[in-house]
C-alpha cells in the first residue's frame, strides 16, 4: 500500500533503508543482509533515489522524496497489486505530476495493479483504465474510464464531473450545484442515499417515491457499465 501523508507513514527514528526493507525481513525474502542491501539499493534507483541516501532519515527528505519512498517499500515484495490511497493529495501540484508519471512507469516496468483512491478527478483520469464513483460508501457507477468521462450517467457522476474546472476562458461550464449536505454514513437516507440531494429525484411535492423507498441495484446499462439509478436502470 501507498499511503496519503507521506511525512506521516514513514517511521522518523528509522533509516529510508531500513523503511524499504523492512517489508522483506517481515515476509522473510532476501533473508542475507546483503541481499536485503543490494534490493534496498536497487529499489532506490527504481524510484528514482539515489542508493546513497540508504542511510538518511525521513526529515533529510522532501514530501515527493518520502512518497517515493513509500513506493519503493511497497514495491519491495515484488507485488501484482498496490493500493494507492490518496498517494499525490498531500504533495504539490508540480511534485505530484512527477510522482504520477512514475507511478504510470513502474505499472508499465513491472505490470502493476493500481487501486488508486482519489478526490481528484483530473488525477483519476489521468491514471485509471477503470473509474468506480462512490457515495457514502457504495459505488454508484463504475465503467472505464472514457466512457465514464465523456458520458456520466449518474446523477452524482454527472454533478462531479460538471464541477471540474475547463482551462478555457471562451467556454461556459455548466456547472451542476447540489443542494443539501453529505448525510450521516451510519444513518444514510432511505432508498437511494443520493435522494436528498437529486437534481433528477425531486419533483413538485417532495421526491421521486421510488428513490425514496427502493435502493437501486448496481446495474449494466451499457457494455462495461453499471449504474445504481432507477432514471438509468429504467
Ligand atoms: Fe437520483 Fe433516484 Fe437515481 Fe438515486 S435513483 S440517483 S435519487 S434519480
Amino acid at each position: 500500500m501507498v499511503f496519503q501523508d507521506p511525512y506521516g507513514s514513514l517511521n522518523p527514528r528509522m533509516s529510508a533503508g531500513r523503511i524499504i526493507s523492512e517489508p522483506l525481513s517481515i515476509h522473510r525474502i532476501n533473508t542475507a543482509r546483503s541481499e536485503r542491501e543490494d534490493r534496498v539499493e536497487e529499489l532506490l534507483t527504481t524510484v528514482g533515489l539515489s542508493p546513497s541516501m540508504a542511510s538518511r532519515y525521513p526529515h533529510e527528505f522532501s514530501g515527493g522524496q518520502r512518497q517515493r519512498i513509500g513506493i519503493a517499500r511497497a514495491l519491495s515484495v515484488r507485488p501484482k497489486l498496490i493500493i494507492c490511497d490518496e498517494p499525490v493529495s498531500a504533495l504539490d501540484v508540480s511534485i505530484q505530476a512527477q510522482i504520477l508519471n512514475l507511478l504510470k512507469e513502474l505499472q508499465n516496468e513491472f505490470g502493476l495493479t493500481y487501486l488508486f483512491i482519489a478526490h481528484d478527478l483530473s488525477v483519476i483520469e489521468y491514471i485509471s483504465d477503470r473509474v468506480g464513483v462512490m457515495y457514502l460508501g457504495k459505488i454508484v457507477e463504475i465503467a472505464d474510464s472514457n466512457t465514464l468521462y465523456s458520458n456520466p450517467q449518474h446523477p452524482y457522476t454527472q454533478a462531479l464531473l460538471s464541477a471540474v474546472p475547463i482551462p478555457d476562458p471562451e467556454k461556459k461550464s455548466h456547472r451542476i450545484i447540489l443542494t443539501g449536505n453529505v448525510p450521516n454514513p451510519i444513518d444514510t437516507p432511505s432508498g437511494c442515499t443520493f435522494h436528498p440531494r437529486c437534481p433528477k429525484a425531486k419533483t413538485k411535492d417532495g421526491f421521486l417515491q421510488q428513490c425514496i423507498n427502493q435502493h437501486p441495484e448496481l446495474l449494466e446499462t451499457a457494455e462495461n457499465h453499471q449504474t445504481s439509478c432507477h432514471l438509468v436502470n429504467a
